[in-house]
């Protein structure tokens, strides 16, 4: 029987049903940076929390200034200084001024500040040259977030503002979705580690690098699995050890196409359960997604852990990954949204007829002559690494296009 052939969207939706966000735990404010918050955060105080001066100034009563004039500016006498920092203690009362920095708290009676510019001091006494209204070059309490109100979504991802904003909150732990943890099996023969050397007929285990970083690149951890020879023994007891390490989810690559060695469905079949689809893209067509059977004995989550099978080519490992995988570490992080912002640019070089599947092609993205500019960085191959290397994102053609001309619109996806 023939695989089903599903499109990218349905084996996406597939494959993401099966996730739910895992817990949270508190880290370190800095340790947060790039996770996913995972609670809402209200403000217990206002930000700012009292109202300031935002100039280097005089505080005053606003209405005593109104027919201040280059030639003709009222004088206060000054009662006070407050520098940032400083709790005000004297009042500003009819006919005074307080110096005052920016930051400082205004004092009790001024409703306005005049900037040190439109003034004039002298011998104890300011002059104001230009009129204020009230507010003038004063920060409300709360202006930025107002006590009790919600200041971060939970779902956001933490962004140096982000970080910024939970400091001025008071917040130095912080309640992010644990890191989804990810185990990764390279398989086949002709596999050797990247440290031992070359012999006939070997070729290194770049798989798992390329995975584990991307699961660095989006929040996860990775637990490497080394290498599974292509037998049937082999590969389960490599499986069963991975299940020993508490993971959410398991990634092997290669082994899952139609050839004599191609063991990763039987496996899977057999230790747990197994769904084979062709996808309709390119490249990455063959996809397993299965589950592996634990025991109670494996692990403190006798549960079944959920299993990609990805291609074995090292683009097109690469490439499942950012469509299946990204979209299923984000939501296991709590985020709310897992789509690519929609970004699109002109083809600038042909592609020869192809067949009814989405291809995704290695571009280099280059702003030009005000627009997004798409190039092919090279032979598009699905072992061919080096175009992988020199792309900055991959250009999309739709299933119902039998080719595409230079200069065709096209959307693409940024991996930078
Ligand atoms: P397979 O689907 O197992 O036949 O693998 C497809 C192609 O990808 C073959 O040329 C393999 O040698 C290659 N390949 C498989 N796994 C890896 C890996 N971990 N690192 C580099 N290349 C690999
Ligand atoms: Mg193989």
């Amino acid at each position: 029987m023939r695989e089903p052939m599903l499109s990218v969207e349905e084996a996406r939706e597939r494959v993401l049903s099966v996730f739910q966000p895992l817990p949270a735990e508190r880290v370190d404010i800095l340790a947060a940076v790039g996770r996913v918050l995972a609670s809402d955060v209200y403000a217990a105080d206002s930000l700012p929390p009292h109202a300031n001066s935002a100039m280097d100034g005089y505080a005053v009563r606003a209405e005593e200034t109104a027919r201040a004039a280059p030639g003709s500016p009222p004088r206060f006498r000054i009662v006070g200084d407050l520098p940032a920092g400083a709790a005000p203690r004297q009042e500003v009362t009819p006919g005074t001024a307080i110096r005052i920095m920016t930051g400082a708290p205004l004092p009790p009676g001024a409703d306005a500040v005049v900037k040190v510019e439109d003034t004039q001091q002298e011998h104890g006494y300011v002059h104001v040259f230009v009129p204020v209204e009230p507010g003038n070059y004063v920060r409300p309490a709360g202006e930025d977030v107002p006590a009790g109100t919600l200041a971060l979504e939970r779902g956001t991802a933490l962004r140096p503002q982000e970080i910024g904003m939970l400091a001025a909150l008071g917040h130095s732990r912080v309640p992010v979705s644990r890191k989804p943890r990810v185990a990764i099996l390279a398989t086949g023969d002709e596999l050797i580690s990247v440290d031992e050397p070359l012999t006939p007929g070997k070729i290194r285990n770049s798989n798992s690098y390329s995975n584990a970083a991307q699961v660095i690149q989006y929040g996860g951890e990775p637990v490497l699995l080394g290498i599974a020879r292509d037998t049937t023994a082999a590969l389960t007891a490599r499986l069963r050890a991975g299940l020993q390490e508490d993971v959410d989810l398991v990634l092997t690559s290669g082994g899952v196409s139609v050839g004599d060695f191609d063991l990763v469905k039987d496996v899977l079949a057999s230790e747990g359960d197994i769904d084979f689809w062709r996808v309709r893209m390119k490249p990455g067509k063959p996809l397993a997604f299965g589950h592996l059977r634990t025991t109670p004995s494996q692990g403190s989550r006798a549960r079944p852990v959920p299993v990609l099978g990805l291609p074995g080519n090292p683009v097109s490992v690469m490439v499942s990954f950012e469509i299946f995988v990204r979209p299923v570490l984000l939501k296991l992080q709590g985020a709310r949204d897992w789509e690519r912002p929609p970004l699109e640019a002109t083809l600038m070089d042909a592609i020869p007829p192809k067949d009814d599947r989405r291809h995704f092609l290695r571009v280099r993205l280059i702003w030009q002559a005000g627009e997004y500019r798409a190039y092919l960085t090279g032979a598009q191959g699905s072992g061919v690494l080096s175009s992988m290397v020199k792309a900055n994102a991959l250009a999309i053609i739709p299933e119902d296009w039998d080719h595409a001309p230079a200069g065709a619109r096209v959307r693409v996806i940024r991996l930078d």
